[in-house]
């Protein structure tokens, strides 16, 4: 294939829709030819996780902002739809680019497709070149002394903290044009948005772009981080980052947060600040531990992990499915959250433990059915995250919480909600319920229903099952299969 000096390289933008700290971006740049960024739709290349209609319309929110940071460098991002590889080839042949650079992925539908599209475009004399822009740790460089993939946090992230610091973040790289554009779609013919807009929520909960990113995390940096360690547990405060979804469409870099953290810690010299910013860098470091374990057991999206959990007696009733959905199942801090998730597309951890609990323990539903109303939902929608949590509150994942941890929604409310804000928030039926009673409506003499203008089975919903009840079907159910 003959190519000119000034042929460009092509990047390959895919979960990392950012200018800076891009890898790939940074050494197209460095390799002195003009650049051609590049983003191409195929729900196929998905595999049975194509991405849900929440994160769509974060991606459109997002690629929109990236066209604009384009616009900056007087650069452009060439849109197009179809199977990667062909399109990539025609791509090629109308630009004359001699390289394709993208940042690597680790969901086992695209390692798939990326295989293929590599070893297919070197076969046609393009230069390929993939890089590590969305972990901190490759999931292929941690490994026990006996050379197997981690199973346990704890010693995983050991492993990590010992290997040398992530190297620094890079800058945004200065962008040399190429002569010819080539056709592009408009963002508006991916249909990403919603026809019947129902994204007013998120409109207004969320920012798209890196500069937001990059605010939410120096804010939270600077005013919250001291305290994470207390606060990340208590929905009813914003104790914790909201960089997620950032991070699920690689806006912000885990090397960014790492390093915006350290550096902020250093320069206060505290030694409480290094404390608090070990235990939020920890909680970054269950996302590796998510993504480590996706790469190596790549079936666990829809199989548990543990065999035996594979003959579990889960029930099928989709009516219960639909009332835990619609936040509907008269238990106040389930309903909170799984509103605040319809809402705004995202819920806070601790609920999300919580949530997850109740469909798979209390409703007994399976944990796929949780993940995949999960995945269509959150705009922070990530297969690795998503498969670990689940799989985490199920008992039938690596390290998971043992099966008889049944969380009670009502102490858990109780706990980490005391005044009942994030209920009143969410569920403003109940707004006026007194504190002792706005977890356990049912319990509260008639007077108080009365006077908070709440009639069970009318205004909000009776319990859907009874908890302790429901608590002793599952232990004996989690029972059968461990003696199994
Ligand atoms: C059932 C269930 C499903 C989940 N699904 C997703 C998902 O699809 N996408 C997703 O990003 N997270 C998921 N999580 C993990 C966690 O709830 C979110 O990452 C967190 O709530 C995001 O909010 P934050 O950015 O304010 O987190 P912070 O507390 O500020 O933490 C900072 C970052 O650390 C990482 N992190 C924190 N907690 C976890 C965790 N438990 N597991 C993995 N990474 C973590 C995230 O990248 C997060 O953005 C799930 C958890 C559960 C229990």
């Amino acid at each position: 294939m003959t190519r000119e000096a000034d042929s460009p390289t092509l990047v390959w933008f895919r979960n990392d829709l950012r200018l800076r700290d891009n890898p790939a971006l940074d050494a197209a740049a460095r390799r002195g030819r003009p650049i051609t960024p590049v983003f191409i739709s195929d729900p196929d290349s998905d595999g049975d996780w194509p991405i849900g209609a929440a994160k769509r319309w974060w991606l459109h929110q997002t690629l929109s902002s990236l066209i604009t940071s384009l616009h900056r460098h007087r650069s452009r991002l060439v849109i197009l739809r179809g199977d990667p590889l062909t399109t990539l080839r025609n791509l090629v042949d109308a630009t004359n680019a001699d390289a394709v650079y993208w940042n690597r992925a680790y969901e086992p539908a695209a390692v798939k497709r990326d295989t293929a599209v590599k070893s297919a475009l070197r076969d046609d004399g393009v230069e390929i070149e993939s890089f590590n822009g969305s972990l901190l740790f490759e999931p292929w460089e941690i490994r026990t002394k006996s050379q197997t993939p981690y199973q346990v946090f704890t010693p995983f992230w050991r492993a990590c903290c010992e290997r040398p610091a992530p190297a620094l973040p890079l800058d945004e790289p200065s962008l040399t044009l190429p002569d010819h554009w080539p056709k592009s779609l408009d963002l508006d013919d991916l249909e990403l948005e919603p026809t019947i807009d129902w994204a007013d929520g998120m409109r207004q909960a969320w920012d798209a772009g890196e500069e937001a990113a990059d605010e939410r995390l120096k804010q939270f940096v600077r005013q919250s981080i001291a305290e994470y360690d207390d606060a990340r547990d208590r929905p009813d405060t914003d104790g914790t980052s909201r960089i997620s979804p950032y991070l699920a469409l690689g806006v912000l870099s885990p090397r960014q947060v790492w390093h915006t953290v350290r550096k902020h810690v250093n320069r206060s010299g505290k030694p409480d600040k290094r404390d608090a910013a070990s235990a939020y860098l920890r909680e970054v470091g269950w996302r590796e531990f998510a993504y480590h374990l996706l790469y190596h057991f790549p079936d666990t999206p829809t199989q548990p992990l543990r065999d035996k959990f594979a003959s579990f007696p889960w029930q099928d009733d989709d009516e219960a499915l639909r009332r835990w959905q619609r936040g509907r199942t008269g238990y106040p801090i389930v309903d909170a959250g799984m509103r605040q998730l319809w809402r705004i597309g995202w819920m806070h951890n601790r609920v999300r433990m919580i949530v997850a609990s109740f469909l798979v323990k209390d409703l007994l539903l399976p944990w796929q059915r949780g993940a995949e109303w999960f995945w269509d939902t959150l705009i922070d929608a990530d297969l690795a995250n998503n498969t670990l949590g689940w799989q985490w509150i199920a008992g039938c994942g690596a390290d998971a919480a043992p099966y008889f941890r049944v969380f009670n929604p009502i102490s858990q409310g109780k706990k980490f909600d005391p005044q009942g804000q994030y209920v009143r928030q969410w569920v403003p039926e109940l707004s006026e319920m007194p504190d002792r009673w706005i977890h356990n409506p049912w319990e509260a003499p008639a007077g108080e229903l009365d006077s908070a203008n709440v009639t069970l089975g009318t205004t909000y919903p009776e319990p859907i099952v009874d908890h302790a009840e429901a608590r002793e079907k599952a232990l004996a159910a989690f029972e059968d299969i461990k003696s199994g």
